[in-house]
């Protein structure tokens, strides 16, 4: 039985675009390392892309964050450079968890599903609890060093409330 790891939003605009933060700049190099161990283990890397189309103001989303982001085809909605060239299936979402990647995971006999990317706090955290939904008895992780929140105390707020939801938080 291999492992899935669901790498989340690693996209420019996330980084070092229109909602990058330094914390997100400093994790890109930990998860492209996570990225590698697991592929030279043979195991399964998945990669969900946050997408949004012009109408993103109209969107409850875009009410509730009016700051324009991954628009599908600009240069901030693609992966960061480190990891763009790296194989793996690709996820679009125009939500905070993908069901696609619930109904992915739920279909291989994964052992582990391990999470890492941004932001921590919002689709990190929406995507473990999806999961979670999908596979109660799979352990689920989140590498901490791998992620980044809006903001260092919201990434924090994120990791606890994951722990009390019995998410395993590296
Ligand atoms: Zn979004």
């Amino acid at each position: 039985m291999s492992r899935l790891l669901v790498v989340v939003d690693m996209q420019k605009d996330f980084i070092n675009g229109s909602l990058g933060t330094r914390e997100a700049e400093a994790v890109v190099t930990n998860v492209k390392k996570k990225i590698e161990e697991y592929q030279e283990s043979g195991d399964d890397v998945i990669f969900t892309l946050d997408t949004h189309e012009n109408d993103y103001m109209d969107t409850q989303e875009g009410k509730n964050l009016p700051v324009i982001h991954c628009v599908k085809g600009t240069p901030g909605w693609e992966l960061a450079d480190a990891i763009k060239e790296i194989p793996g299936r690709r996820f679009e979402k125009n939500t905070f968890a993908s069901k696609a990647v619930g109904e992915y995971a739920a279909s291989g006999s994964y052992k582990s599903i391990e999470l890492v990317g941004l932001c921590t706090d919002i689709c990190v955290i929406s995507n473990a609890l999806l999961i979670k939904a999908f596979l109660p008895e799979i352990p689920i992780l989140v590498d901490s060093s791998c992620c980044a929140g809006v903001t260092p105390e919201s990434h924090e707020n994120a990791l606890n409330a994951m722990k009390m939801c019995q998410v395993t938080v590296l």
